[in-house]
């Protein structure tokens, strides 16, 4: 744990400053290769373990410390500012020097962490498998609300890219496979593709009766059908 010290810094770049005597760097800092410094940015802390015998650290000295590891400015711009789950814009909050690559939510906000600078190709494969990970979790929440009126469960549920308008489709072994872009719209529009696609196990067709056996799993699919969004 780190020992805490009385600092006459309050604020550094945008960061609370906090002065540790001694300590081990937790994994979500990040400490500058030769100096004292580390930097939490998790925390929103910029810390300063001091050398023995020394009460605090000046302003000054920080941003020398800071300039002399070449850390560039924690303030960078990122491509993508929100991600829109669901129909809603989540903000983005870019961590730099976060020391690893990470995503997370948190206060209606996805933070998203960086090793070193932002970076695009990061950013896109973190949100990525984020959007993946909520769509497919929604949608076998979704199968098992709809389970108990299926003859046939599918085989798999996949998230992966698919034609434009094509929000989803099914083979005959039983894999439901739907669209990525499902995550920009309600989520009642992936759970009428996926009821549409789970019905599509039973008649692989659009015959009458797939249409009855679609409106007796989801009474209500054409109220709020897909061509209200598209
Ligand atoms: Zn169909």
């Amino acid at each position: 744990m780190f020992r805490r010290e009385a600092s006459p810094i309050e604020r550094f770049n945008g960061f609370r400053v906090v002065c540790f005597r001694q300590g081990r760097v937790n994994l979500a800092e990040r400490r500058l290769p030769s100096s004292q410094v580390v930097f939490a940015p998790h925390l929103a802390i910029a810390g300063v373990f001091l050398q023995d015998g020394r009460a605090a650290v000046t302003e000054e000295w920080l941003n020398a410390e800071w300039l002399r590891q070449g850390a560039p400015s924690v303030h960078l711009p990122v491509a993508q500012k929100e991600l829109l789950l669901w129909g809603n814009c989540l903000p983005i909050q870019p961590l730099p020097f976060a020391g690893c690559n990470d995503l997370w939510e948190a206060d209606g906000k996805l933070v998203i962490a960086f090793k070193r600078t932002c970076d695009e190709h990061v950013q896109a494969v973190l949100t990525a498998a984020f959007v993946r990970e909520r769509l497919l979790a929604a949608a076998h929440h979704a199968l098992e609300r709809f389970a108990p009126q299926l003859k046939q469960r599918p085989r798999s549920i996949a998230i992966r890219p698919l034609r434009a308008r094509t929000l989803g489709q099914c083979t005959r072994e039983g894999d439901i496979f739907l669209n990525v872009s499902l995550h920009q719209w309600p989520q009642e529009v992936m759970e009428e593709t996926l009821a549409h696609e789970l019905v599509h196990l039973e008649y692989f067709n659009h015959s009458h009766a797939f249409w009855r056996r679609l409106t007796a799993l989801q009474p209500d699919w054409l109220r709020r059908s897909l061509v209200h969004y598209l």
